[in-house]
């Protein structure tokens, strides 16, 4: 089956041939590092993506993949204490 190419799932790249004609071609965007939403630390242990095994993927612990350990461990005692 043929991708989808003029959707914005892709991002294009404007490309210019040989004969001087630019041309667009469409490429996978970039996967961005995934970082706390707290801090904004870089988060360790996450990958997301097809073919990632579910165990690479978040830590499975609340808050995993969202926040970091020091921010999580933070937002688990403000929830205990209210
Ligand atoms: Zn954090």
């Amino acid at each position: 089956m043929v991708k989808q190419k003029h959707s914005r799932s892709e991002r294009r790249v404007k490309v210019k041939t040989p004969s001087g004609r630019v041309v667009i071609h469409y490429k996978p965007r970039r996967k961005h590092l995934a970082s706390c939403s707290g801090c904004g630390v870089r988060l360790f242990g996450v990958s997301y993506g097809l073919g990632v095994a579910s165990s690479e993927r978040a830590p499975s612990r609340p808050f995993g993949g969202v926040l970091c350990s020091r921010c999580s461990r933070q937002a688990v005692k403000e929830r205990v204490v209210r």
